[in-house]
């Protein structure tokens, strides 16, 4: 069956494919340890799901308002401004079901055929996607400092061509946790906004950040480069919120309105409950700051004891010590061999041979790496390096 050029280049999803993979293998009685997991293995904090149940029973189970419903925008516009110190406009925000709609808004109003749409490398798997489904073209930046895992304006300005129309960033980013400093992304934003370039800054994993109480964002920067912006955000990692499917843009006025209208004809906006669960999260009370504190808390213990046994067990493999998100980007292209070729083949293998599930790197646009989430228990992490360091000592029994 023929199908249109929309999808035409469409990619399924090669996480799913390890889910897929994993399943068949417990289907046949194996145990595998799941390290490729995307989302806070956390519950929803009692509160916001109580606020859901209590939405459900009092009748809030109707179409929303398409931008949101007004407690939900106004409480999360106050949250940007407290958090940001200024002065956020209720009338830019946006909900979406999940930030990955409010992404899809802001690509498909914004970009179109013929217009190049900068990625840095390693990249949300879904970006490339994303900007295909506009029938925009993805242009994919590698670092130049390709230990370091961030892109500077100088990748950026080797990309550029004139068609160039906008620029996805993603910090803390899925899959290196890597996270730009303030004076980073400034340098980033000014060089898009100097070349009439839009930035769309995706900080879903804001506040799920190590060294500081939330990573630095784009409302940080002065206004001035606020003007072709197009902030992402949502309750789906800080609140282990991703069943709820709550996300959202800050846009200009008029960008917000055009977001609308086209999420008007998709999805007529997100679930009227979630939205009202959501609104508890976004209020400004100790129990919500608490609960956030203490999933990141749980992250970074596991982070650093991951890091750790990965230290002993497995030097050989180079980590970038994340600060942000729940992910750690491990370089194995020193594993390679002939037949086990790229990280595709070496996930495939290490799920087969010693029952641990990663992410391929492929997923992310760099085959060298997998990625292996520590949103889940310590226990699983720990046993899974170990099963890892296991494998390789046979790898390098066999020759
Ligand atoms: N952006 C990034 C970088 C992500 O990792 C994800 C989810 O994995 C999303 C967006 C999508 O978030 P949501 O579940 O709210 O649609």
């Amino acid at each position: 069956m023929p199908f249109s050029a929309n999808v035409a280049d469409l990619e399924g999803s090669a996480t799913l494919a390890v889910a897929a993979l994993c399943r068949r293998l417990r289907a046949q009685g194996r145990h595998i340890l799941d390290l490729s997991a995307g989302e806070p293995d956390f519950r929803t904090p009692v509160f916001a799901a109580e606020a859901g149940i209590a939405a459900i029973e009092q009748g809030y189970t109707h179409y929303p308002p398409v931008a949101g419903v007004q407690p939900l925008r106004d409480a999360i516009a106050q949250q940007l401004s407290r958090s940001f110190g200024r002065n956020i406009d209720a009338a830019g925000i946006v909900v979406s079901t999940g930030a990955k709609q409010a992404l899809f808004n802001a690509c498909f109003s914004l970009f179109g055929p013929g217009d190049d749409v900068l990625i840095p490398v390693p990249y949300w798997t879904s970006y490339p996607e994303l900007v295909k489904l506009t029938r925009a073209r993805p242009v994919l930046v590698a670092p130049k400092d390709t230990a370091g895992l961030r892109i500077t304006p100088a990748d950026l300005e080797r990309a550029l061509t004139p068609a160039t129309r906008g620029l996805l960033l993603n910090s803390p980013s899925n899959p290196t946790g890597v996270v730009y400093t303030l004076a980073e992304l400034e340098g980033l934003v000014r060089w898009a906004a100097d070349h009439g370039i839009t930035v769309i800054s995706d900080e879903i994993y804001g506040r799920i950040c190590f060294s500081t109480e939330r990573a630095p964002g784009i409302l940080d920067l002065d206004e001035s480069l606020l003007q072709d912006v197009v902030l992402v955000d949502g309750a789906s990692k800080a609140f282990a919120m991703t069943g709820w499917r709550i996300g959202f843009s800050w846009s200009s006025l008029e960008r917000a309105a055009v977001f609308s209208d086209l999420q008007s004809h998709i999805t007529s906006g997100a679930s009227t409950p979630a939205q009202h669960a959501a609104v508890a999260v976004y209020r400004d009370e100790p129990r919500v700051a608490e609960a956030v504190h203490a999933m990141v808390r749980v992250f970074r213990h596991r982070r650093d004891r991951a890091l750790a046994r990965l230290g002993e067990l497995l030097p050989d493999i180079h980590a970038v010590t994340p600060d942000g998100a729940f992910f750690l980007f491990l370089r194995m292209d020193p594993f390679f061999r002939p037949d086990m070729n790229g990280s595709e083949a070496l996930c495939a293998w290490l799920v087969e041979q010693a029952g641990v599930a990663l992410v391929p790197g492929a997923a992310f646009g760099d085959d060298r790496y997998v990625r292996l989430s520590f949103a889940t228990s310590e226990d699983n992490i720990v046993e899974g390096i170990a099963r890892m360091a296991e494998w390789y000592r046979g790898l390098k029994g066999d020759g």
